[in-house]
C-alpha cells in the first residue's frame, strides 16, 4: 500500500484482527494502528472454547493469541470493549456505538460471526445457551456437572463438540438433530454416521430426523417439544445451529456482501480502502476457481496475514486448500478441501477402523479429504487436492502406495 496510509484501522479483535495487527508489524508498517473489538479479552482463539476451556482444563488466557502486553509493546492501540457501527465510506471514517468516531487511511474488517438463534417460542429462555465466545463458553461450563440433563439442538461441530464435553464432565446428553445424519452440511453422510456411532458408544442419546418446535418451562425444568409431538426432558439447552456473518456493518456501506463481505484473493472489498478477512469473507479462492465462505481456525490465520501483508505494500493472494479440525472423545478428525459434490468416495485403510482416510473425488480428481485420527496424511492429502489432477482410485486406496508418489505423479514427474 503507498505512503498515505498512515492508519490502518482494524473492526473486530478476534483471531482475523489480531493476527492482522501482529502481521501488519512484522511486514514493517510503521503507521498507527487500531485494533477495535466488542468484547473485553484480547484477541484469542475459539477451538479451545469447545474442547480444553469448556471442560475446564485450560485457564482463560491460555486461549489468548498473545499476551495483553504484546499490543502495547507493538505500537497496537488494542481497544476492547469498543464497537463500531457505521462506516463512512467517502468520509474514511467508523462511527463508534459510544458516539466517537476514527478516521482512517484503510480499514480492516475483521467482525467474524455469531452463533445463529433458535426461531423458535420459548427459545429467549435463560437456560437455553450458545457457544461463540468466552462468555458463552465459561456460562456453559457452570452447567456442565455429573447428571444435569443437557440437551444439545444441533449436531454440527459445535453442538459434537460441547457434547463430547459434556459427556466428559459427567452430564447426561441428547443430540437432537433435524438431519438424517450428524454433520451432513460439511461431510459425506458415511462420516455422520461415524460420528453417530462415536456418540452413541459414549453415552449420548442421539436423535436424528427430530426437529424442535418449541421450548417451556415445566415444573423447573426446560420441556423440547418435537415436531412428532414428542417431549425431551432436560436442564440446559445448547443450541448449536450453525453461525451467520457479522456483514451488518458492511452492508449498511453499501459494501457488497453476498452472506459474507465479498472479497477477492487479496482479501479486498467494493470499496478501495476497505479489507476484509477471516469467518465474515466471501473470499475468492484462486485453487477451487470459486468464491467460498469458511468458518475455520487456518482460514482466520492464513488469510489475515495474506491480507495484512498486502495491506503492508505486499502482492501475494491467499490461496490455500481450506482446511478444518475437529477432537471429539478420543477421535481427530480434519477435513481438507470442501466435501460439497463429488461423484465417488475412496476409502484408504479400514472405514470400521479407528483410523482411516476418505478421499471424495470428482471425475477422478480428489476434491475433499477426511483423515480419521489419521493426521499423517493431511498434509499430501491437501497436495494432491492443489493439484486438480485426476489419479487412479485403486492406488488411492491402496495403502501400501505412498500418498507422495501419487503427488508426484499427478504433478507428471
Ligand atoms: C466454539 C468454537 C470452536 C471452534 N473450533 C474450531 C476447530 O476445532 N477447528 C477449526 O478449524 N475452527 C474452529 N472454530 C472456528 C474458528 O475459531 C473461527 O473460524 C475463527 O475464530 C474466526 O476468526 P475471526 O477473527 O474471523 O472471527 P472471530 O474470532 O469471531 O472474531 C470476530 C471479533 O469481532 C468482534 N466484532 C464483531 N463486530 C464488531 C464491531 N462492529 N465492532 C467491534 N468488534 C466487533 C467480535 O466481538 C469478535 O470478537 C471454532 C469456532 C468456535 C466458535
Amino acid at each position: 500500500m503507498n505512503e498515505a496510509v498512515r492508519h490502518i484501522l482494524i473492526v473486530g479483535a478476534g483471531h482475523a484482527g489480531g493476527i492482522a495487527a501482529a502481521t501488519l508489524r512484522q511486514a514493517d508498517f510503521t503507521g498507527a494502528i487500531t485494533l477495535l473489538g466488542s468484547e473485553l479479552h484480547p484477541p484469542y482463539e475459539r477451538p479451545p472454547l469447545s474442547k480444553e476451556l469448556l471442560i475446564g482444563a485450560i485457564p482463560v488466557e491460555k486461549t489468548y493469541l498473545r499476551p495483553l502486553t504484546f499490543y502495547a509493546e507493538n505500537g497496537i492501540a488494542f481497544r476492547p470493549g469498543e464497537t463500531a457501527v457505521a462506516i463512512d465510506c467517502a468520509a474514511q471514517r467508523v462511527e463508534l456505538v459510544n458516539g466517537g468516531t476514527l478516521a482512517y487511511d484503510a480499514l480492516l474488517l475483521t467482525t467474524g460471526a455469531r452463533a445463529r438463534r433458535l426461531p423458535l417460542p420459548g427459545a429467549d429462555h435463560p437456560r437455553v445457551l450458545y457457544l461463540r465466545d468466552i462468555t458463552d463458553s465459561l456460562a456453559l461450563r457452570e452447567h456442565l456437572n455429573p447428571g444435569v440433563r443437557v440437551a444439545v439442538i444441533g449436531a454440527g461441530f459445535i453442538g459434537l463438540e460441547a457434547a463430547a464435553a459434556a459427556r466428559k464432565r459427567g452430564a447426561v446428553v441428547t443430540v437432537l438433530e433435524i438431519q438424517r445424519e450428524p454433520l451432513q452440511r460439511v461431510c459425506p453422510p458415511e462420516i455422520g454416521a461415524f460420528m453417530a456411532e462415536l456418540h452413541r458408544r459414549n453415552g449420548v442419546e442421539l436423535r436424528t430426523g427430530v426437529g424442535i418446535t418449541a421450548i417451556a418451562e415445566s415444573g423447573g425444568a426446560l420441556a423440547l417439544r418435537t415436531a412428532d409431538g414428542d417431549t425431551v426432558a432436560a436442564d440446559i439447552v445448547l443450541a448449536g445451529i450453525g453461525a451467520q456473518p457479522n456483514v451488518e456493518l458492511a452492508q449498511a456501506a453499501g459494501l457488497t456482501v453476498e452472506d459474507g463481505i465479498v472479497t477477492d484473493e487479496f482479501g479486498r472489498t467494493s470499496d478501495p480502502h476497505i479489507f476484509a478477512a477471516g469467518d465474515v469473507t466471501r473470499h475468492f479462492n484462486p485453487l477451487l476457481g470459486r468464491k467460498i465462505r469458511l468458518e475455520a481456525w487456518q482460514n482466520a490465520q492464513n488469510q489475515a496475514m495474506a491480507v495484512a501483508n498486502v495491506m503492508a505494500g505486499g502482492d501475494q493472494p491467499h490461496a490455500e486448500v481450506p482446511w478444518f479440525w475437529t477432537d471429539q472423545y478420543d477421535i481427530n478428525l480434519q477435513i481438507a478441501g470442501v466435501p460439497e459434490r463429488w461423484s465417488e468416495l475412496v476409502w484408504r485403510g479400514d472405514p470400521d477402523g479407528k483410523a482411516f482416510t476418505l478421499f471424495a473425488t470428482d471425475g477422478g480428481r480428489p476434491v475433499a479429504a477426511i483423515t480419521m485420527n489419521n493426521g499423517r496424511d493431511m498434509r499430501t492429502a491437501r497436495e494432491l487436492i492443489a493439484r486438480r489432477r485426476t489419479v487412479d482410485p485403486t492406488r488411492l486406496a491402496d495403502v501400501t502406495v505412498k500418498l507422495q508418489d501419487l503427488v508426484r505423479e499427478s504433478a507428471g514427474g
